[in-house]
């Protein structure tokens, strides 16, 4: 697989480079994802942040998720769009949004989690890469 993954925001302001692997990715159905993509769920992929090159001015949202770490959501301050989160709890990696690849064709979600806060018209019956896992 390709590990060279493009990506930005609506206006271009904000783009990131990542030159490595995908640690892996997923559908979170959380209430904090629910309201920073304003959908039913977030759909993100996990990479080191020393693997990143990023060029634009990121804004970051704080707030302590469920877990008693404080966690950021990162968005473009110019066109809203969200682009990534991060957590204390795992401050060496990004969350990107899939939605902001360049070709958000290469995303490929392996599970999902929070899957009991999903609604009822976005339910957590997708097809995923390694459904067994
Ligand atoms: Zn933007
Ligand atoms: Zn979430």
């Amino acid at each position: 697989m390709n590990d060279f993954r493009t990506g930005g925001c609506a206006c271009g302001q904000i783009h990131y480079e990542v030159n490595g692997p995908v640690e892996f990715s997923f559908h979170c159905y959380c209430r904090k994802c629910q309201r920073s993509t304003g959908g039913g769920h977030s759909s993100a992929f996990a990479v080191a942040n020393e693997d990143v090159i990023l060029t634009g001015e990121i804004k970051y949202y704080s707030q302590p998720a469920d877990t008693g770490y404080i966690s950021y959501s990162g968005f473009c301050p110019n066109c809203g769009s969200p682009i990534l989160s991060k957590t204390e709890r795992f401050p060496d990696r990004f969350y990107f949004h899939a939605a902001t690849l360049d070709d958000p064709s290469l995303f490929r979600p392996e599970v999902v989690v929070f899957k009991e806060q999903a609604h009822s018209w976005d339910r957590a019956n997708i097809l995923l890469i390694n459904a067994d896992k």
